[in-house]
């Protein structure tokens, strides 16, 4: 990249409105100041202001992967299913893994992905085609992988934490054939995730990772278990009419069918009945990589019926009750048996699960597992993830390698992705005032933005080259305007590109002693000698990381 572009070499022109049909603030802010051309319906067209913020954003990012020794791939563009992009990786490494000396392997790759979920707010949020990074890592052992998977997740936080966003992380498994998955959100209420927060304690977590406290056992005395006809009662909201009771009186049955260890079995999950079964949390408890609702077949050869099923009764069968289950006496509960109910279930007295865990979804209005004060519900955009495969999908795939003594065993696999045209998106959203964009320096198009103003002396022109000068060797990315502008026009462009540090060279700056700073940050001016500049923008740009 050269250090110094001219105003007139980013070709757009800066807008005072922004397209009517755009909400958003950020979005329109984008638009405005130069960075992104809506194309309707489509993905928005990049003028090199644009190109040049998201090439800094990955500029940054990878240098710190090829510190740890990453390499260069290019993978083909994917279609829409998120399951299907890895095909050809895989397949290549199902036909060029061998040895144990080919490992570990840490490669990555700049993809244009298609939008999984389409996003609301338009402008690059609802950018159909996205530039994301994916980082592959290989490796012999799990311990291996667990190391290096720390580094990356380490270098992928800090790079995002670094751009001053809010991160939110959650457990997250976008398709089969994983062990584990994480996915990491910027809170916004346009985003397509649910998310949990209280506002009294701050807790924050994805809706699959969220808890929440259950309420206080309840000491009623068990009352005896009694069989009642309940006629076309197949749900919650039938049975817990029919009976005149609430729903949170009944037990609620949910059967899956669970992959564990590459085998199937089913699992029986019962929650109270005005709760949802949460599946990510299912999976953790019981290490299923992946659930799957069961077939009524299925069901009935466990001996429950469908739709009037419980656990009394069951043999043989898998049963996970949420930690409130055991504290709530006298639950109706189905049959198992088409058309009847049981009036009185008591856990521990008719019948007992494998597991009690907090299955349960969380759901705005619950109690804050910290505080208790009732959680509310905002949603964000998932701008990071980090998939681990599961070794019975390696093995399928083929992906083996021979070990030292010649042992074929399956390999260890991870991507990170990083997705940087919605963070970008997402740093216009939550960086800017009412004149414009607020970037940190690693996500702006420049480090520094020169606004020259000329005058009827030549003592400006004779200083420029001395500050461009200080800046060249500094190598920092130098946006300069010498346009024949008014300084008005020409601040209030630098205020709506929102490049963090800006500098005025001016006949009034020269004669208060040198030029004028301004961080972007802060309304603040001050004229500092052109000696000190080096050092001032030097520190300025540490403090805004
Ligand atoms: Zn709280």
């Amino acid at each position: 990249m050269s250090p110094v572009t001219y105003f007139t070499q980013l070709f757009t022109q800066t807008r005072r409105q922004a397209p009517a049909d755009l909400e958003r603030p950020g979005q329109q802010f984008l638009v405005r100041a130069g960075y992104i051309h809506p194309v309707a319906g489509g993905t928005p067209f990049l003028p090199p202001l644009g190109t040049r913020a998201l090439n800094r954003m990955r500029k940054t990012f990878l240098e710190e992967i090829k510190a740890l020794g990453g390499m260069e791939i290019h993978l083909p563009p994917s279609g829409e299913r998120a399951d299907l992009a890895h095909l050809p990786l895989l397949d290549f490494l199902s036909v060029h893994l061998r040895s144990h000396r080919q490992l570990p392997v840490l490669w990555f790759s700049l993809n244009q992905r298609p939008q999984e979920t389409p996003q609301r707010g338009g402008g690059l949020l609802s950018a159909r085609s996205q530039t994301v990074l994916e980082i592959i890592s290989l490796h012999r052992e799990e311990s291996e992988l667990e190391r290096t998977s720390a580094d990356l997740a380490g270098t992928l936080l800090g790079f995002l934490r670094g751009l001053s966003l809010p991160l939110v992380g959650g457990e997250d498994l976008p398709f089969a054939g994983l062990q584990t998955g994480q996915a990491w959100m910027i809170p916004l209420e346009i985003g397509e995730e649910r998310l949990l927060i209280c506002e009294e304690c701050g807790y924050t977590a994805a809706s699959s990772a969220a808890r929440f406290a259950r309420p206080e056992p309840v000491s009623d005395s068990p009352l005896p278990l009694k069989k009642v006809p309940t006629p076309e009662c197949k749900t919650i909201a039938d049975l817990a009419k029919f009976l005149g009771i609430p729903e949170s009186q009944t037990a609620k049955a949910v059967f899956f069918t669970a992959r564990r260890e590459g085998k199937e079995e089913l699992i029986f999950a019962v929650v109270r009945g005005d709760r949802e079964v949460n599946e990510a949390a299912i999976r953790r408890a019981t290490g299923a990589e992946a659930l799957f609702p069961a077939s009524e077949e299925a069901i009935r050869a466990a001996g429950a019926e469908p739709g009037y099923a419980s656990p009394v009764g069951l043999k043989g069968v898998h049963v996970i009750v949420d930690t409130e289950i055991p504290g709530t006496p006298n639950l109706v509960a189905g049959a198992n048996e088409a058309g009847y109910h049981l009036l009185n279930t008591v856990y521990g007295r008719d019948y007992t699960a494998t597991q009690v865990a907090e299955i349960a979804l969380a759901q705005p209005g619950y109690a804050c597992p910290e505080c208790r004060e009732p959680l509310s519900e905002t949603r964000g955009l998932t701008v990071a993830r980090s998939i681990r495969f599961s070794s019975d999908f390696i093995r399928d795939r083929g992906l083996n390698y021979f070990d030292e003594n010649g042992q074929s065993r399956p390999v260890w696999m991870e991507i990170h992705t990083l997705n940087l045209t919605r963070t970008f998106a997402c740093l216009a959203e939550l960086r800017h005032d009412n004149y414009g964009l607020i970037l940190p320096p690693q996500a702006s198009p420049f480090e520094v933005h020169l606004v020259v103003l000329p005058g009827k002396e030549n003592g400006v022109a004779s200083a420029l080259p001395e500050v461009l000068k200080q800046l060249e060797q500094m190598n920092l990315d130098v946006l300069v305007d010498d346009r024949s502008e008014s300084p008005g026009v020409k601040f209030n462009d630098a205020d709506l590109i929102g490049v963090p540090v800006r500098l005025t060279l001016s006949e009034r700056s020269l004669q208060q002693g040198g030029i004028e700073v301004r961080k972007r940050w802060e309304s603040e001016r001050q004229t500092i000698p052109l000696e000190d500049l080096s050092d001032w923008i030097r520190k300025s740009l540490s403090q805004r990381g």
